[in-house]
């Protein structure tokens, strides 16, 4: 897909803030820290349109991003930062839920997962909530380029299994640093939209 223009178009907390015209929506969760902004930058060919944070945890908002004002790239905040509250936990917890279960627009959740790592239990959740609400076709193995070839084949396998991924969902391994992997996954989010 040839991105043409890509804008933060709204951000939202509760779904009456949620757009109002019905475009497609794919969203995209993971652990802070794992890349996501780095991800959206990069496959929308901007420097800043997601913040890069130095504040891991901070965003608790969904932003949308509109995409040549055709679909919806949905940035959830990310999980799994220890500084966060209790309270705070279960604020993002009822935000993403209500997101997930009332949203007919949406289309598919990408998973970011770090490649170098074995997911987390917070991960294996995440992964699992998704495949309740029918997404989780998609899995992206974020920085690449931190291991070789030979070790992100290994990474894979071990991130399919522990995820439980089943043999018809897909695991792109991505380095937003590199530029190694884009036009596979807009392959894969294109897909989405011929289905
Ligand atoms: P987010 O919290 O998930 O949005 O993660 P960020 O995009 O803010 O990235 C977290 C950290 O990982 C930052 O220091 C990034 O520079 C680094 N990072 C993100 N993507 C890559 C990548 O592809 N390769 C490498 N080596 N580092 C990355």
């Amino acid at each position: 897909m040839k991105v043409k223009t890509s804008d933060i178009a709204i951000t939202a907390v509760m779904p009456s803030q949620y757009p109002a015209d019905d475009l497609p929506e794919i969203a995209m969760i993971g652990r802070s820290n794992v890349g996501k902004s780095s991800t959206i930058n990069t496959i929308l060919n901007r420097k800043n349109l997601a913040r890069v944070s130095a504040n891991p945890g901070k965003t608790r908002t969904i932003n949308f991003y509109i995409i040549n004002k055709e679909f919806y790239l949905v940035d959830l905040p990310g999980y799994g930062y220890a500084k966060v509250a209790r309270s705070d936990r279960a604020a993002w917890g009822k935000m993403i839920e209500t997101y997930l279960s009332t949203r007919n627009a949406l289309q598919e959740v990408l998973l970011l997962v770090d490649i170098r790592h074995t997911p987390s239990e917070d991960d294996v959740l995440m992964y699992n909530w998704l495949r309740q609400y029918g997404y989780g076709s998609i899995v992206i193995a974020t920085k690449s380029d931190k291991i070789s070839k030979n070790q992100q084949q290994k990474s894979m396998k071990v991130i399919r299994e522990t995820l439980g991924m089943p043999t018809n969902a897909q695991i792109v391994p991505i380095s937003s640093l590199k530029k190694l992997g884009i036009d596979k996954l807009w392959g894969a989010l294109e897909s989405l939209f011929i289905e």
